[in-house]
């Protein structure tokens, strides 16, 4: 496995891969990895010859007293993760090379940023779809794969990608769990143990709203009966539980065949964040 810590070193290699013809499948993370972002590296295996994974915790995302400096980060470590699960080359520039300068130009996309997540950490997006154009302006992919754990941020970069003709396929990978159903998140390794074992609540409501669903419940009674099933586990603080139209984000009252449920909870100041996608289920 190569490793690549300046865009100007990664540049020369993009411009050799291309000149020998192979495509690039593109694996952008902040690190700290876990089975999550591997699958995300089995899923560009199986379109690209050569798979890039960038890491970099990107400091335009995080809200001003989020936790950017808490974010966990070990480089050896997810250099021997990658390495082990195929990864071709790592790409880790520093911030300093990545933002020289004050920025000024920045990548927005409009409406299904002002909902869910975006709603609740202002400029987040700004930051996220800011940080992917640059990514992808200096890796210039032919795919790039992301998690539908972060599903709006999936839609707005499939949106982006769309609405400025960027010449990349985007291509999206199933949520990775734990055993007992939480989504596996490199901030998981933030919640002590007993916010750990209480996580599991996030995962549980999505499924109960599956299942009641797939009995024909009503979807605003089973929003309610979650929502009280959180108010009750200790530590868990709501940030908010959603369901809302896929990729569309528009608020959805009644099940009608397809619906995207959301979720984001505090334990501490770890926020953490499910979802699911429910559709065909009667
Ligand atoms: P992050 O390092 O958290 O910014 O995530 C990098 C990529 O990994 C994003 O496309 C995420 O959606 C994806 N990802 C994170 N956690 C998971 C998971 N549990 N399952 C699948 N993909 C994930």
């Amino acid at each position: 496995m190569e490793r690549i810590a300046t865009i100007k070193d990664m540049r020369q290699c993009i411009q050799k891969l291309k000149r020998s013809g192979k495509t690039i499948g593109f694996v952008p993370t902040m690190g700290y990895l876990h089975e999550g972002h591997l699958s995300l590296v089995d899923e560009a295996k199986k379109h690209c010859d050569v798979i890039i994974m960038s890491i970099f915790v990107n400091p335009t995302q995080f809200d001003p007293h989020g936790d950017f400096d808490s974010y966990p980060r070990d480089i050896k470590r997810d250099e021997a993760l990658a390495e082990s699960h195929g990864t071709d080359i790592i790409f880790y520039p520093d911030t300093k090379d990545m933002y020289p300068s004050e920025i000024l130009t920045w990548v927005n996309v409009e409406k299904i940023t002002d909902v869910l997540c975006g709603a609740r950490r202002k400029g987040h997006f700004r930051g996220v779809t800011t940080v992917v154009t640059k990514l992808f302006n200096i890796v210039k992919p032919d795919i790039a794969v992301f998690g539908q754990k972060d599903a709006q941020q999936a839609a707005v970069i499939s949106k982006m990608v769309e609405d400025l003709n960027m010449d990349i396929e985007i291509k999206l990978a199933p949520i990775v769990r734990e055993a007992d159903g939480l989504a596996m998140s490199s901030r998981n390794v933030r919640l002590s143990r007993e916010d750990r074992k209480n996580a599991k609540v996030l995962s549980q409501s999505l499924f109960m709203i599956k299942e009641g669903i797939a009995k024909g419940e009503e979807l605003s009674g089973l929003l309610k009966k979650a929502k009280n099933n959180i108010l009750e586990t200790p530590g868990a603080q709501l940030d908010y539980l959603e369901a809302r139209s896929y990729p569309n984000l528009e608020a959805v009252n009644t099940y009608d065949g397809r619906c995207l449920v959301a979720i984001a909870v505090f334990f501490g100041d770890v926020r953490l964040i499910d979802n699911i996608l429910i559709e065909n289920v009667s």
